[in-house]
């Protein structure tokens, strides 16, 4: 069966920096990633890629940053007074608030998000609300491993439930 809209596909797959060609994420056949086609779930050009390949058919591609996370955006780099992050006693805790570390954080309208510590001075503390992986070109290489049709339920749920379509609870 080629993959189509409304197929579920199993695959495993490479993901490292196209530029670098440092290693970023990798799947398997015991940990394979399982996905419904054709509903947005996924970068809409790595669903391009795979279209009407079949199981054992392998892929070997790359998305360059703007079509994939997007371009690494200046504009989601925030300035934030450190006074924010104090505890209950008024400290800062650089152990948890150190450069590189993730903090979640949420936004004027509630929204959470994730950012991440790139500078910490007296006063401010620069996070970058980027994606991780903005700016960043992917390559991604694998294998089909299996695809069927997808049933009723998932369609339904817009996403697959698992390799042989078991029922999530
Ligand atoms: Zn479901």
């Amino acid at each position: 069966m080629q993959i189509s809209a409304n197929t579920v596909v199993t695959l495993k797959y490479k993901l490292s920096n196209h530029s670098t060609g440092e290693q970023i994420e990798e799947t398997n056949e015991t940990n394979p990633l399982v996905f419904l086609y054709g509903v947005g779930s996924l970068i809409p050009e790595f669903e391009e890629n795979l279209a009407n390949k079949t199981a054992g058919d392998s892929f070997d591609f790359h998305i360059v940053a703007a079509n994939a996370y997007g371009d690494h955006d200046p504009q989601h780099m925030a300035m934030i007074p450190t006074n924010i992050f104090h505890d209950e006693e008024g400290k800062f805790d650089e152990q948890m608030f150190h450069v590189g570390a993730l903090v979640p954080m949420s936004d004027n309208e509630g929204n959470q998000l994730r950012g991440k510590i790139v500078e910490v001075d007296e006063e401010n503390v620069k996070m970058d609300f980027n994606h991780p992986l903005a700016g960043t070109d992917l390559h991604f290489s694998g294998e089909i491993l299996a695809v069927r049709e997808a049933n009723v339920e998932e369609i339904a749920h817009g996403h697959a439930h698992g390799p042989d379509g078991h029922h999530h609870h």
